[in-house]
């Protein structure tokens, strides 16, 4: 069959805007470019004007904006999270339509959309204009499968903590709090969860699924999803950068685009520290703890008498406890945010202390970083479930009755990881999944097989 030349078939790739959908969507699309497509990729009107034109420089892929209908103030121009989605919604699917009827009119027009599974209405716009549709799921595939089972009704969720576990084809018995928290603290964020299901609502128009795990590491739940969808499923994961994988893609070391301020002081800090000895301590792009809880992790972090980096983003530093890093002199640096793969791939780093956002579980996965996980909202408790008991690569702290998670037990989580048995044991255990991410990666990869497969196909498809 004739097939379009590779280099003039141009993937419109639409994020949700946000650290953690940017990151992996525009790590694919580096991939894509280096399969020879013609990736261009389109963030709000204001996150591009936050990050400067610089961005634009020496890469291969384009750059372009779509408008969230908050072009000024981003998320915080909105009221709240519904008023937010709902003009994202409408001027999304606005500008978008607009961006695919610009680039008709020059000789790289649109042939495929490949978005962000947060907002199917860019696979409308896609299917409104005949152009492939592409779904790409950011999140686990373990997650995405139990938010399939909830939109279809499948789920027969317990309604109390104590009731039975809950079954689901290729996922280990899940307790309610191993549910994403939207599930399990039921009527929390609304319209955030409405969102995670709507992922589902028209997912069988699209032409692929693409998810941003590999298939060695959730190999059951692969199998059981793509039973059940239309389109078929490909793993194509992980997206870190690839110098930690293949190091196949040329000046592929970073994410490159951070919606915060870097500090670049903390590999030089790392390097006067012994292997394996530093705590390396971050909740994220977007978690938010309370007093309280920053300073039990503060106390915490200061009984393990180890030495810790600490991600603090300059919206959650006025919590640090007063004098605190003063305190800690040496022992501690508190930085506004940092090139977490550079820092997981440092030799000082023994243990993440994280939220279990899925790219913070994904890079220490693939880093081989054991971890300790203090799960959040959203995803991130079904996460830290996977990573204690299926991946065995960590601990998920325990949550006192008060909702806080004390001082004890942050000490304790981190002892185990650091210096006890079970911490052996995990220590033992990361390295097998670090050498399966890059196995997955690698030329005839699952992974590698899968992007080839849809490179393939886009081309035939759009010949
Ligand atoms: N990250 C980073 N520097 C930091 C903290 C985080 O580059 O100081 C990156 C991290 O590597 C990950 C992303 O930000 O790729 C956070 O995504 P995740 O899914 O873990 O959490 P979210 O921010 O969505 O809650």
């Amino acid at each position: 069959m004739e097939e379009k030349a590779k280099n003039s078939v141009h993937v419109l790739v639409i994020p949700y805007p946000s650290q953690g959908h940017i990151n992996p969507m525009l790590q694919f699309s580096k991939r894509l470019s280096s399969k020879g497509l013609k990736p261009t990729f389109a963030t709000t009107k204001f996150i591009s004007q936050t990050m400067g034109p610089e961005l634009l420089l020496g890469s291969d892929i384009d750059f372009n904006t779509i408008s969230d209908g908050c072009d000024q103030g981003g998320f915080l121009e909105a009221n709240d999270i519904n008023d937010y989605l709902v003009r994202l919604q409408a001027a999304g699917s606005r500008s978008l339509t607009e961006l695919v009827v610009k680039y008709r009119n020059t000789p790289h027009p649109i042939d495929c959309i490949l978005y962000d599974a947060f907002l199917p209405w860019a696979l409308d716009v896609a299917k409104q204009f005949g152009l492939v549709g592409a779904a790409f799921f950011t999140q686990a595939c373990a997650v995405n499968y139990i938010y399939y089972c909830a939109h279809h009704g499948v789920l027969s969720l317990p309604v109390s903590s104590s009731a039975a576990p809950i079954a689901i084809p290729g996922l280990p018995l899940l307790e309610l709090r191993d549910m994403p928290s939207f599930i399990y603290v039921a009527g929390s964020y609304p319209s955030y969860f409405e969102m995670v299901l709507s992922q589902f609502s028209n997912v069988d128009q699209a032409d692929f699924i693409l998810v941003n795990t590999f298939y060695k590491l959730e190999q059951e739940v692969v199998d059981s999803m793509s039973k059940v969808m239309t389109p078929p499923l490909l793993t194509i994961g992980p997206t870190i950068p690839s110098v930690y994988l293949d190091q196949k893609l040329e000046n592929d070391k970073d994410y490159d685009l951070n919606l915060f301020k870097l500090d670049s002081t903390s590999t030089h800090w790392l390097t006067s520290k012994t292997p394996g000895s530093v705590v390396y301590v971050s909740f994220g792009s977007m978690a938010n703890l309370s007093i309280d809880q920053m300073e039990e992790l503060a106390r915490g972090l200061k009984k393990t008498g180890f030495d810790f980096l600490w991600v603090v983003r300059s919206s959650e530093i006025a919590k640090v406890p007063d004098g605190f890093a003063e305190e800690m002199g040496d022992r501690a640096l508190i930085a506004n945010w940092i090139s977490q793969t550079e820092v997981l791939a440092h030799e000082a780093v023994g243990c993440f202390f994280t939220h279990g956002g899925w790219n913070s579980t994904i890079e220490a996965l693939c880093l081989g970083v054991p971890m300790v996980v203090m799960p959040q909202w959203t995803d991130q408790t079904t996460d830290a479930k996977l990573v204690q008991d299926v991946w065995k690569v960590g601990v998920r702290v325990e949550v006192g009755e008060d909702g806080i998670v004390s001082r004890d037990e942050i000490e304790g989580c981190i002892r185990q990881v650091m210096e006890a048995e079970r911490g052996k044991a995990m220590k033992e255990n990361a390295p097998k999944w670090k050498e399966l991410s890059v196995e997955a990666v690698c030329e005839g990869g699952s992974s590698d097989k899968n992007i080839d497969g849809f490179v393939s196909k886009i081309l035939t498809q759009c010949k």
